[in-house]
C-alpha cells in the first residue's frame, strides 16, 4: 500500500503498520463477527488501511471518510489493488456529521478507526467518537493514547451512553515523519477499544456535534 505522500501534522496524518491493522481487524471479526456482510465506516480513513483490511475480511460494504482530498486520492489508488472491494469514499469533515451536510445521513454497523489521539488538535480524539456514536448502530472500534484511557471511558459513559471496553493495549510504533519529530521512532501505547452503541447514543452524539457546530439552541 502506497502511504500518506506528504504527511499533514495537524490533521495527525500516522499510518496504521500493517501488523496492528490486521490483528486489530482480526479481532473484530475472529472474536465478535463484526465485519463479514456487516456495513462498515472507517472514519479518518487516510491512506485506507483499515477500510482494504475490513473490505478483505468480507465487510458487505466499506465507506471511508477523511477530510483531506490528497489522503482519499492515495486510498482510492490503494482500494484499486483490491478488485471488486466494496469501498466508497466521501470526503467529509466527522464535526459535519452532526449538520445537514457531510456524512449527516451516513449509517452503518460497524466502525473501525484510527483516528487523530487529539495530540495536535485538543478534542479531536472525543469529536470522532461523536461522529462514530451518531452514524453506528452497532459497535466502534477504535485506537486511542492509553494515558487517555480514563478521559475516554468517562466521555464513552457519561456523555455517549456506550458501554466501553479496552480490548487490548499496544504498542504503536511511530517512525520519524514529521520534520518537527527528534528521535527515529517512538513507541506510543495505545489501546484498541470495543465501543457498543446504545439507543441514546445517536442522539447525545447529535446533540454535541450540533452544539460544536454552533448550531445549537440558545
Ligand atoms: N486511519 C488511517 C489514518 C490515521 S491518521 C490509518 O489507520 O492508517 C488520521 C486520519 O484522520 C488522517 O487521514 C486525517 O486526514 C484524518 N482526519 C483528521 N481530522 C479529520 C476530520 N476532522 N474529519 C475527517 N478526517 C480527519
Amino acid at each position: 500500500m502506497q502511504p500518506f505522500e506528504k504527511p499533514k501534522a495537524d490533521l495527525e496524518q500516522y499510518p496504521t503498520a500493517a501488523h496492528i491493522a490486521s490483528r486489530m481487524l482480526m479481532a473484530i471479526e475472529s472474536d465478535f463477527g463484526e465485519l463479514e456482510d456487516r456495513s462498515v465506516c472507517d472514519l479518518g480513513c487516510g491512506a485506507g488501511v483499515l477500510s482494504i483490511g475490513a473490505a478483505v475480511l468480507g465487510a458487505g460494504s466499506v465507506i471511508s471518510v477523511d477530510v483531506d482530498p490528497d489522503a482519499l486520492r492515495v486510498a482510492q489508488g490503494n482500494a484499486g489493488e483490491f478488485e471488486g472491494a466494496p469501498i466508497d469514499f466521501v470526503l467529509s469533515d466527522v464535526a459535519q456529521f452532526g449538520g445537514t451536510q457531510g456524512g449527516a445521513r451516513l449509517r452503518c454497523d460497524t466502525v473501525v478507526m484510527n483516528p487523530p489521539f487529539g495530540t495536535k488538535r485538543k478534542g479531536a480524539d472525543v469529536e470522532f467518537l461523536r461522529a462514530a456514536a451518531a452514524i453506528s448502530c452497532g459497535a466502534v472500534y477504535s485506537l486511542h493514547k492509553t494515558s487517555t484511557r480514563a478521559h475516554i471511558a468517562k466521555v464513552a459513559a457519561s456523555e455517549l451512553q456506550m458501554e466501553a471496553q479496552v480490548l487490548a493495549e499496544l504498542r504503536y510504533d511511530l517512525p520519524k515523519t514529521m520534520s518537527f519529530h527528534k528521535k527515529k521512532s517512538v513507541d506510543v501505547e495505545v489501546d484498541l477499544w470495543r465501543f457498543e452503541v446504545s439507543d441514546g447514543s445517536r442522539a447525545a452524539a447529535l446533540a454535541s456535534l450540533v452544539g460544536g457546530l454552533g448550531l445549537g439552541a440558545g
